[in-house]
């Protein structure tokens, strides 16, 4: 397959990515019920898992999901991104429809939690998100989806459907050799908090997010702020 000699090429000849070990273990509280696989022999050596649900492995095309892992949204529920309210669509829709979720351990858009911490801070000196990064000196986005592609050859799925707002996991997958036969839209689960940053993600990435939701958002910040209620952004 064309990824596996792309990856070979890029990171050494013994790329042969195949299922360490599986095991189901009960999410959400017990709402659904995910079959964990770990992998060996993925091309960054990361420890990246693919969360199988519902009837997937019938499922011609199944749902898939790459979700990058968040420590703060995903964990602690910061309502600075939307990380988890993503992560709990996906594993829901997935255990409905017949899904994977790759959960992809690239923090920060690749930057890593200190440096995505970082970021933070100067976005509250009125940097976006995209600029923050620039600031430090990282590009848009450090993430690479080849260990995803690698992670659905090792589970045998061609094709999928794919559940994201972002057209750079498209472009990347099929780079890869995956039939995206579908881009199946992810919810907007916007708030005061993260309008601004969905709002950055979609002008300056192609973030297919509804803007003008968005921007209600962020008239209401500015109320908040104008009422004393939400400290300021800087112009
Ligand atoms: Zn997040």
């Amino acid at each position: 397959m064309l990824w596996v000699k792309a990856a070979r090429s890029a990171k050494g000849p013994s790329l042969n990515p195949n299922i360490l070990s599986q095991v189901r273990i009960p999410l959400l509280g017990g709402l659904v019920e995910a079959d964990l696989f770990a992998f060996a022999g993925l091309a960054d050596a990361k420890e990246h898992i693919a969360l199988g649900l519902g009837e997937w492995r019938q499922t011609p095309s199944p749902l898939v999901r790459l979700h990058s892992e968040c420590l703060t949204g995903d964990v602690f529920g910061s309502a600075k991104c939307d990380c988890g309210p993503q992560l709990r669509e996906a594993l829901q829709r997935c255990a409905v429809e017949g899904g994977l979720v790759l959960y992809m351990r690239q923090e920060g858009r690749g930057i890593g939690l200190y440096n995505k911490l970082a970021a933070y801070a100067l976005q509250e000196g009125g940097l976006d998100t995209f600029e923050a990064n620039h600031a430090m000196n990282f590009p848009d986005d450090l993430r690479d989806y080849a260990p995803a592609a690698q992670m659905l050859q090792a589970l045998g799925v061609k094709s999928v459907r794919l559940l994201s707002n972002n057209p750079e996991k498209t472009r990347q997958l099929e780079k890869w050799g995956v039939v995206v036969e579908e881009r199946v839209s992810t919810g907007v689960f916007a708030n005061v908090h993260n309008a601004r940053y969905l709002h950055s993600k979609a002008l300056k990435s192609g973030h297919h997010l509804a803007l003008n939701e968005l921007e209600a958002y962020l008239m209401a910040e500015n109320d908040l702020a104008a009422n004393g209620l939400k400290k300021p952004r800087k112009p």
